[in-house]
């Protein structure tokens, strides 16, 4: 038995299922998850000592590569003067000041641990602010596993065929309206029924949970419209695409200002940091100034801010975003060339270090498109790729991330393995 297969049936005697969340199983494409032993920048190694050219990425977070030697640095002369104090530092104020400074809509921000936290905090706040309860989402968009947002969510959910959670009551997502993406009549004649009902609208504004979906012109820029002319509060959830998809997330490429985002992965570092923010007369709200309670024992931990902070330092190093769009682009036009050259229906999409593929003619607009994308081909490639030492995201609805540590050996090296690995799926 392997050592990897070895660790997962021991994992599974204490851990259900034997991981701490569900993607990290290979439920969807069969066969035993690699255990990391450890990583460094565009690679990780398993429990049996093979490396992998990682397109995981810890799911976001890695985004200048695993174990950046600087990050690393910062948390260890962090942790030296003491893991945790429950008392504000003056590392949080240059994190906020970093993050203010950079993300054109948000004039302040709160530090919690993880993006959970942060949508389910932003939405408290859009209620307590809005005094209204419903709210809307899009099929596909994943928010956290907070209970309201539980409803028809992506990735894990949507590869176990599940689009609800149980344990989550009925009434609990009553006011949760579920629109289709991209479907901006729906939104319409939704606040034209509940004209002073809805509190807020949230959207991953580039979706990254039913693999990789981007908004049609005039969605987001129609979403602005009507939640401004109905009173109601846009919430960017750029947990996945802040810092990821562009310098300035997906408000800086498309100039359209929410009211409140919602961001973590990329601002830890590869640790725990989550955070809410916007306008400041809605962050007024907030305990301890207003009266929509919000709190956390360990938000905005030093060691983990000290993280989050040298990374966002490092990502403002001229060029990388142009390199890192580079490498992405190149890696997604790459693997629909090759793909396609192999007489597969195939295409892929990327912005910023984040990617799609998707098993189908054309880059879907929609969950229901992503759907129809063929699963079981995707599983053939998933495996022959990790055979071969390569890593993507276990399943068909994860968009893929490339890091600062991926340079074009890496990519080329990637193209060829899919190269061998596309002409035995025909
Ligand atoms: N929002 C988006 C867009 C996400 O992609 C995720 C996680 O993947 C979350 C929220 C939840 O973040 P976390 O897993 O840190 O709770």
């Amino acid at each position: 038995m392997s050592r990897n297969s070895e660790l997962f049936d021991r994992a599974a005697k204490t851990i259900p299922g034997g991981v701490n969340s569900p993607v990290r199983a290979f439920r969807s494409v069969g066969g035993t998850p690699r255990f990391i032993q450890r990583a460094k920048g565009p690679y990780t190694w398993d429990a049996e000592g093979t490396r992998y050219i990682d397109y995981v990425g810890s799911w976001g977070p890695a985004i200048l590569g695993h174990a950046h030697p600087e990050v690393v640095r910062a948390v260890q002369q962090a942790a030296e003067n003491g893991l945790s104090f429950g008392a504000p530092t003056e590392a949080e104020i240059e994190i906020a000041e970093a993050i203010v400074a950079r993300m054109p809509s948000m004039e302040q921000v709160r530090l919690v641990s993880s993006g959970t936290e942060a949508t389910m905090s932003a939405i408290r706040l859009a209620r307590g602010y809005t005094n209204r309860t419903r709210i809307i989402k899009f099929e596909g968009c994943y928010h956290g596993h907070a209970d309201s947002l539980l409803v028809k969510a992506g990735s894990g959910l949507l590869t176990f065929g599940n689009p609800t959670s149980s344990g989550v009551p009925a009434e609990f997502i009553q006011h949760t309206l579920v629109l289709d993406y991209n479907d901006l009549g729906a939104v319409e004649s939704a606040f034209q029924k509940y004209p002073d009902e809805i509190a807020c609208v949230i959207i991953e504004p580039i979706a990254g949970n039913m693999n990789l979906v981007k908004p049609r012109p005039g969605f987001l820029e129609g979403l602005r419209e009507l939640c401004t002319r109905y009173g109601a509060v846009l919430i960017f959830d750029e947990v996945m695409t802040g810092f990821r998809a562009g310098p300035q997330g997906v408000q800086g490429l498309t100039g359209i200002t929410p009211d409140l985002t919602t961001l973590a992965k990329v601002i830890g570092g590869g640790m725990p940091v989550g955070a809410f923010g916007g306008r400041a007369d809605i962050m007024a709200h907030i305990a301890p100034l207003g009266s929509v309670y919000q709190a956390g024992t360990l938000s905005g931990n030093p060691v983990a801010v000290a993280a989050g902070l040298t990374t966002l330092r490092l990502l403002g190093e001229p060029g990388f975003y142009e390199n890192l769009t580079e490498r992405t682009s190149q890696l997604a036009v790459g693997l629909q060339e090759r793909a396609r050259a192999a007489g597969l229906a195939f295409s892929a999409d990327s912005v910023g270090g984040m990617f799609g593929i998707y098993f189908r003619d054309t880059v879907p607009t929609s969950l229901a498109e992503v759907s129809e994308s063929d699963v079981e081909l995707f599983r053939k490639f998933f495996h022959g790729m990790l055979e071969r030492g390569v890593h993507f995201a276990p399943s068909a609805f994860e968009a893929g991330f490339v890091s600062g540590a991926h340079e074009a050996t890496h990519i080329e090296e990637t193209l060829s393995i899919a190269e061998e690995v596309f002409a035995t799926l025909k």
